[in-house]
């Protein structure tokens, strides 16, 4: 009886994820800025919805509310004990979905559901100016995630979302065309960092990967004029490429502070006043300053580079930087 009762609950929400993620997809082909905003929100509801469901045939025993709670808390059992219960009602967004589907061993691209995540609470900010391509980036962005769900499920994306499938497609086609278009603008760059020359450009002002430069037979990074084709905006340099090595380092960031409870590997420049500098390139990506390795005159140790950046005393370390304070106040 138990087992019924979920089935009729995951064919419903099966249902809704289809509907909403077809609601989306007529949005985004009505080409109107106001329904753009609507166009995200149904698509990502949608796609949020199936990864429940895909979620809930990995485990048709379990129960749905307890599958797709955000947060619980320990209550007792009344017999001594202690049972999990749902505290509050938020269910998982799609960061915390995509940890579960980790927990589950399933298989989903993690770096796709945070970019999702990100569009998705900022989807008012985002698509102001140019709705159009922000939205194709949107469900282009989406797409994998997507097609991952439909395999976890055995099921074919084809046979369920009927019309608005063959449009996905076509807006993941067009939008991969924009970006190649882009990337081809900026392909004569003489690129100060491997990490920028590598990941490519982001948008300052919208994130989007959009970003072109007008004159494609320019080389200088430094002479770029950008321009962004989500947003509309025209992104200076300097702010371009923080941007970007913030957003192709920031799993390197994490790494470090988790795993070895390092900084870096970006940090301030000096020289241009930017965050750009970073390490493991031994330059900074906008100004290509590079800091030498500096041994402290005082107890001769090599001063670590964020010492060097942020130190008060320069050609001393931390320590006997402080120890020359200490004596200076005596
Ligand atoms: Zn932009
Ligand atoms: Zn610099
Ligand atoms: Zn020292």
């Amino acid at each position: 009886m138990k087992f019924e009762i979920h089935w009729w609950l995951m064919s419903k929400l099966f249902e809704n994820a289809v509907v909403s993620i077809q609601l989306g997809v007529e949005d985004y082909q009505a080409n109107d800025p106001r329904r753009a905003i609507s166009a995200v929100r149904n698509f990502y509801a949608g796609v949020l919805l199936l990864a429940k469901e895909a979620l809930v045939r990995a485990v048709p025993g379990a129960d749905l509310s307890d599958l797709i709670g955000a947060k619980y808390k320990p209550v007792p059992d009344g017999q001594g004990g202690i049972d999990f219960v749902q505290d509050g009602t938020a269910t998982i967004d799609f960061v915390t979905i995509g940890r579960r589907f980790k927990d589950f061993g399933l298989s989903i691209d993690q770096k796709a559901l945070e970019e999702l995540n990100r569009i998705r609470n900022d989807v008012e900010h985002l698509f102001t100016q140019k709705p159009g391509e922000a939205v194709r980036e949107a469900i282009a962005n989406a797409f994998p995630v997507v097609v991952q769900l439909f395999e976890h499920m055995h099921e074919a994306p084809g046979d369920h979302l009927g019309e608005a499938w063959p449009v996905m497609l076509a807006a993941k086609a067009l939008y991969e065309r924009e970006l190649k278009n882009c990337r081809d603008s900026l392909s004569k760059v003489d690129w100060i960092s491997g990490t920028i020359a590598e990941k490519g450009l982001i948008c300052p002002e919208c994130e989007s990967k959009l970003v072109r430069q007008l004159d494609p037979d320019n080389t200088q990074q430094a002479n770029m004029d950008l321009s962004c084709r989500a947003c509309g905006d025209e992104p200076e340099v300097e702010a371009t490429i923080e941007a970007s090595l913030g957003d192709a380092l920031k799993g390197e960031v994490y790494f470090r502070i988790k795993d070895a409870g390092e900084d870096g590997p970006q940090y301030h420049c000096t020289e241009c006043g930017n965050d750009t500098y970073v390490d493991f390139e031994g330059a900074c990506a906008v100004c290509g300053h590079e800091y030498e390795e500096e041994a402290c005159y005082r107890c001769g140790t090599s001063i670590p580079l964020h010492e060097i950046i942020y130190g008060e005393h320069s050609g001393l370390c931390d320590y006997c930087g402080h120890v020359y304070d200490k004596l200076m106040r005596e």
